[in-house]
């Protein structure tokens, strides 16, 4: 029934220390992204390397691995600090932290994340660490800055420097600091740089500080013209009502729905049905066989609409899919092309639609400009009343952060349709329909976890 296209190869090709190994299984890893094939071995073989990757492509793996598998391999002081990744924010320094946590679990690695806006606290737990000495540092420029200042940071030793997104450092103003960061580290050091894009800019830092780099790009896949693509600016209660309107628009036999959470595809789906649509939902808390299950009668087009989460913007190839409507919008334009990469597919026509809220504006421009191209903003129907304004962001009241999900003044009530059809017309059941189930990061890209 299912057809597996892709071999699935593993990690050993790169003999990683056991304790590694263990904990890339542990991640459920299974086989390297394009940038880790690629990288991995320039870094293992101890050069530098300038890789244009974006998020969502493994790259983080890419270079934490062969570094750890150094460090684990090397024989080093824990006096000193021996890695350094310069990272443009505090959230990019966590995320990488926790990476790191996961990927030394059975090891004594030691890293601690620098960055700004902490307490009296973490300032101190930071001081200790760099004076004491720390395998790993994950650092925004600035923090760092401000312990260099102070005489006791132990960088004499360092042997790796790696500057994650570094265009996004540069666009940030980091240069000076990193320039001064960098005149503290010894000159005979591996270093890495990683950046999403390759502006001349990244390409002046890289002559400076680099040396006969390994080069690398992973461009990002733009998603087939084939698509049309259009948004709906939208408060979260207005949602379900363009769902309805547009269903309504055209008999669509074949809808897949992306979700980012389980527990929206869960919600979702029981709306869906209670309006009389034919809809069911797949995530993780299925297992294996449910999973094949509903796949199969969403592929052979006895089910109309299914509802998913990101399981599916991955690894799944069904023919004939001929809208997909982005609930709300994925993490990031790799996410994204891949989501609405599930409509036209093999050469057909296919819809994609996303449905942006208030708080999803700013990673809708985001994406916007990664794959290059100004989506379309649909008008709202009438019966909906007022939607946000695209790029205008609304204060929420008592907030400072978030933003508005509700329309202002008169509220649409989550279901405001005028219009309420019948539900998608339930195609036969045709030839055994070709589904084909990518094994995790085996299709050029990642698998999301939920
Ligand atoms: P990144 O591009 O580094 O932000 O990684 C995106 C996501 O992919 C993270 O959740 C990683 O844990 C995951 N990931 C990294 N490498 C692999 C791999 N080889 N197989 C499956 N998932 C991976």
């Amino acid at each position: 029934m299912l057809e597996q296209i892709h071999d699935i190869l593993d990690f050993s090709s790169f003999n990683f220390h056991p304790s590694l190994q263990e904990s890339i299984d542990l991640a459920g890893y299974k086989k390297p992204t394009p940038i880790q094939e690629k990288a991995i071995p320039i870094i293992l073989e101890g050069r530098d390397l300038i890789a244009c990757a974006q998020t969502g492509t493994g790259k983080t793996a890419a270079f934490l691995l062969p570094v750890l598998n150094k460090l684990l391999q090397e024989d080093h002081k824990d006096s000193e600090v021996h890695a350094l990744i310069m990272v443009p924010t505090r959230e990019l320094a966590v995320q990488i932290s926790s990476h790191l946590d996961g990927l030394t679990y059975f090891s004594s690695i030691s890293s601690i994340a620098v960055y700004g806006g902490g307490d009296g606290g973490s300032f101190v737990r930071e001081k200790q660490a760099l004076s004491n000495g720390v395998d790993i540092v994950v650092a925004t420029p600035g923090k760092l800055i401000s312990h260099l200042n102070m005489g006791y940071v132990k960088m004499k030793e360092l042997k790796y420097l790696i500057l994650d997104e570094a265009d996004r450092m540069l666009d940030m103003g980091f240069h000076d600091d990193i320039m001064r960061i960098i005149s503290h580290l010894p000159e005979k050091r591996q270093t890495l740089l990683f950046s999403a894009t390759m502006p001349p800019k990244i390409l002046q830092l890289s002559k400076t500080i680099l040396k006969d780099p390994g080069e690398i790009s992973i461009a990002l896949s733009k998603p087939p013209e084939t698509i049309k693509q259009s948004a709906y600016v939208v408060y979260d209660t207005q949602k379900m009502g363009v769902i309805q309107h547009v269903l309504a628009e055209q008999p669509y036999t074949s809808v897949l729905i992306f979700c980012s959470k389980k527990q929206t595809v869960k919600q979702l789906t029981a709306q869906l049905q209670k309006k009389g649509y034919k809809a069911k939902d797949i995530h993780s808390d299925l297992d294996q066989t449910q999973r094949e299950d509903v796949l199969l009668e969403f592929a052979s087009k006895r089910l109309p609409i299914l509802v998913a989460t990101d399981i599916l913007s991955r690894g799944i190839d069904i023919d004939q899919i001929e809208l997909v409507i982005n609930y709300d919008v994925p993490p990031d334009g790799e996410d994204y092309v891949h989501r609405i990469g599930r409509t036209a597919r093999a050469e057909t026509k296919g819809t994609a639609i996303t449905l942006i809220n208030p708080d999803d504006q700013f990673k809708f421009q985001r994406i916007e400009k990664l794959i290059g191209k100004t989506v379309e903003k649909a008008a709202l129907p009438a019966s909906l009343g007022e939607g946000p304004v695209y790029g205008q962001r609304e204060k929420k009241e008592g907030s400072k952060k978030s933003f508005s999900s509700q329309p202002k003044g008169k509220k649409p009530s989550a279901a405001p349709i005028a219009n309420d059809r019948k539900p998608a017309t339930v195609a036969s059941i045709g030839p055994r329909p070709k589904i084909a189930i990518i094994k995790k990061g085996t299709e050029n890209n990642l698998p999301l976890s939920e």
